[in-house]
């Protein structure tokens, strides 16, 4: 389907089926969904709407070729990552025109978005070949052992809306890395760039002579219908989920049944330290880009600015300038900034936040309200007083709203940080190097950034502590999530 902004060279390329076992397919459903770009609300495409044979079909896809998958050659694991990596790359214009029709980020953003998600691929190429094992004598010296790594088997892959490349490529490059075989259920909202990645990895597995069941992709617009009877299929080894606490909880709660192997990347609510030591400009610059980006609809957005008070009204204010010189708009436009939130649901929902807060006596610096255009937008907003129980405190509000309360000292600080069921990360500015390390251990997150306001990295261990999640991703841990050890007494 046309749509201006979305090239014609790339909407011819994207597979708008389900892929199982090697080959793009109608759902057995009959039905499609549309999916609608968020910026003007037209639909770019209608999607074949999976239903729960086809997330079987998909997991016997998956299955039947577990056992050949785990016994290609690490090596060739690595190569086929590698080649990935490049054609992705090769190709990140496309999928950032993609990512910015369905997910509505500045291409500027959708750009960076590609570039990290392709780093996962080029690191797990690098760790297929390093998977851990051990070898030593038993302490009674009557018998040695051997641990060696084996994949747990085909993956079910859940993911969210926000990263539709980066929430994937962080999962199946360790899956694929580790010998998995993965059945991937995309966002509803942005299953398109999903489908386009997919078709890269299985021209890739072809290209190589491997084989291609070993990624399949199940879009549906009623993933609970769809998800149960995979997950409660002995076959099913391991679940990888990216989203809310809430659905992650349900998630947990069915896993029980099938004893599966989880890993549970969920929400946030990170607070944003600004010390009264800290370099006030270079802090409005990190705020800006930890709450920024994608329009406030990250995990790791900072939520809650946490501001001594002695630097209060310069850091607010300043921040606030910068708030005003953001530019709204679609995010294919040269020279937008921020785009539009997802759906009419997350703008009520921000209004919602932001009247809560007013009433409680906050005060708007700039923004606090929709613009008038069509399309779901919502003004870049700062709030200053905002009440410590104000839901733009006490929620993830998922949008392009900083609230601003203050702190009297370290301890203070330390508290209101941790007052929190959430603990993704943490953002801190202050150049006391003691302090540094008060934070780094007492701050109840997976994550703290200092001085910076953006810390994911494909060689770092992403992830949470508290409701914010199990397990990690990137780095090192990221590969063990989809091992399991095997221990032989000899
Ligand atoms: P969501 O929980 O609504 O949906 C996530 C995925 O789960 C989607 O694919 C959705 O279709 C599916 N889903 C929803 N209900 C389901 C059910 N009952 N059974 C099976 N699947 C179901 O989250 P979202 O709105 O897509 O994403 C936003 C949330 O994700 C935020 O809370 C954000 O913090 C979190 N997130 C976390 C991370 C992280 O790494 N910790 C990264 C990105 C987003």
């Amino acid at each position: 389907m046309p749509t201006p902004h979305l090239p014609p060279t790339v909407a011819a390329h994207v597979p708008t089926g389900l892929l199982i076992g090697g080959s793009w397919q109608r759902a057995s459903t009959g039905r499609t969904f549309a999916v609608e770009d968020p910026a003007t609300t037209e639909v770019l495409f209608d999607v074949e709407d999976a239903g729960p044979a086809d997330g079987l079909a998909a997991l016997t896809a998956a299955a039947d070729v577990a056992d050949e998958w785990a016994a290609v050659a690490p090596r060739a694991r690595a190569e086929l990552l590698r080649s990935v990596f490049d054609a992705l790359t090769a190709r990140s214009e496309d999928v950032a025109a993609l990512v910015t029709a369905e997910g509505g980020k500045p291409l500027a953003e959708a750009r960076a978005e590609v570039a990290y998600a392709a780093e996962y691929l080029r690191w797990y190429s690098e760790q297929a070949v390093r998977l851990p094992g051990l070898a030593r004598t038993a302490p009674a010296g009557t018998h040695h052992q051997l641990v060696l790594s084996r994949p747990v088997g085909p993956a079910l892959l859940i993911t969210p809306w926000n990263f539709p490349i980066a929430m994937i490529t962080r999962k199946v490059a360790p899956a694929l890395a580790a010998g998995c075989p993965v059945v991937i259920k995309p966002a509803q909202l942005t299953p398109l760039t999903t489908a386009y990645f997919a078709e890269i990895v299985r021209a890739e597995l072809e290209a190589h002579g491997l084989p291609t069941g070993v990624i399949n992709v199940v879009p549906t617009s009623s993933s609970s219908t769809l998800t149960a009877p995979v997950i409660a299929d002995p076959r099913l080894r391991k679940l990888s989920f990216t989203g809310s606490t809430e659905v992650g909880r349900v998630l947990l709660r069915s896993s029980a049944e099938n004893i599966l192997r989880t890993s549970m990347e969920l929400g946030g609510n990170a607070p944003f330290l600004v010390f009264e030591d800290a370099d006030i400009p270079a802090a409005v610059e990190g705020a800006l880009a930890a709450k920024m980006r994608n329009a406030g609809q990250t995990c790791v957005a900072a939520n809650r600015f946490l501001v001594h008070e002695s630097v209060a009204d310069e850091f607010g204010n300043a921040l606030a300038a910068r708030f005003r010189g953001l530019v709204v708009g679609h995010g294919a436009d040269a020279g937008t900034t921020v785009g539009p939130l997802i759906e009419a649901a997350a703008v009520d929902n921000v209004e919602r936040v932001v009247a809560d807060a007013v009433d409680r006596g906050a005060r708007v610096l700039v923004g606090g309200e929709r613009p008038q255009r069509a399309g779901h937008f919502f003004a870049p907003t700062v709030l200053a007083d905002v009440a410590p129980d104000a839901l733009a405190i006490r929620e993830e509000t998922f949008g392009p709203v900083a609230p601003l309360t203050t702190f009297g000292d370290e301890r203070e600080a330390l508290e209101l940080a941790n007052a929190s069921e959430f603990g993704l990360v943490a953002y801190a500015y202050t150049r006391d190097v003691g302090r540094v390390m008060r934070l780094a251990e007492q701050v109840e997150t997976g994550m703290l950034g200092i001085n910076r306001g953006l810390v994911s990295d494909a060689s770092a261990p992403f992830g949470g502590v508290k409701w914010s999640g199990l397990g990690r991703e990137g780095g090192e841990a990221g590969i063990e999530e989809y091992l399991e050890q095997r221990y032989i007494a000899l």
